[in-house]
């Protein structure tokens, strides 16, 4: 996985982020402001382009540049809590990037992602995506499972996280000023995180198609 593939994914989130934008706000808009969708548009637009225009040198700098870029674009809460977990991602990740370096920087990540937003599994946020992808890699690390089916099981646990916050009560973020209201809808940020998984293992497959594949 060279710094092609991780510009290639990031440009894929903004892909799909851009597809779904109007899903993710009507999610935000049953138990938040209404705006994850608008947000995120614009904060991975912003990623797209800082990577076209500055293009990065290792597959570190990518993940570390689009944090950035997710920090200073983003007004709402999920900016600074994706720019957090890619920023630490980036700085974890060595090169040349293998399925265990790659699991050991999003595990890193996401711990950082959780600390800044002092959030656990079952708060109802992106947290409930992120860790059961991070727990799927790592399985798929131990097992020896190669990275393609590695990222096709990930972005599966993502959005089976996803789905599993619609009985949740939100503990963290606006959706918590709900209390039980908020029982009974998808968390807007685990549902974008489980987009961003999903890029991961497109792009994997597509390279794969196209025959520029290379664990
Ligand atoms: P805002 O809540 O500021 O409007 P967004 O709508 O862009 O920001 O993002 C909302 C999402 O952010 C929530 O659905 C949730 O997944 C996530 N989130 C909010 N607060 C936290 C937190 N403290 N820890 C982890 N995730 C959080
Ligand atoms: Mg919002």
């Amino acid at each position: 996985m060279d710094t092609r593939f991780f510009a290639a994914w990031l440009d894929e989130a903004a892909r799909l982020v851009r597809r779904d934008r109007e899903r993710l706000t009507r999610l935000d808009a049953a138990i938040g402001d209404a705006d994850h969708g608008t947000n995120l548009d614009r904060g991975f637009t912003e990623v797209a382009k800082a990577l076209a225009d500055r293009p990065p040198g290792s597959p570190g700098q990518v993940l570390t540049e689009a944090g950035t870029a997710l920090i200073r674009r983003v007004g709402g809460a999920s900016g600074p809590l994706y720019g957090s977990m890619f920023r630490q991602m980036g700085r974890t990740l060595e090169a040349p990037v293998t399925l265990a370096r790659f699991e050991a920087a999003f595990e890193e990540g996401v711990v950082a992602l959780e600390r800044l937003g002092k959030a656990a599994l079952g708060d109802k946020t992106m947290v409930d995506a992120l860790v059961p992808a991070s727990r799927s890699l790592a399985l798929a690390v131990r097992d020896g499972i190669g990275a393609l089916e590695a990222f096709r099981l990930a972005a599966d646990a993502a959005a089976e996280g996803a789905r599993e916050t619609i009985p949740l009560q939100a503990r963290k973020g606006r959706a918590s000023y709900l209390g039980e209201r908020s029982v009974g809808h998808e968390d807007p940020g685990a549902a974008s995180a489980a987009l961003i998984m999903r890029a991961l293992t497109d792009v994997a497959d597509r390279d794969q198609a196209e025959g520029r594949w290379s664990d």
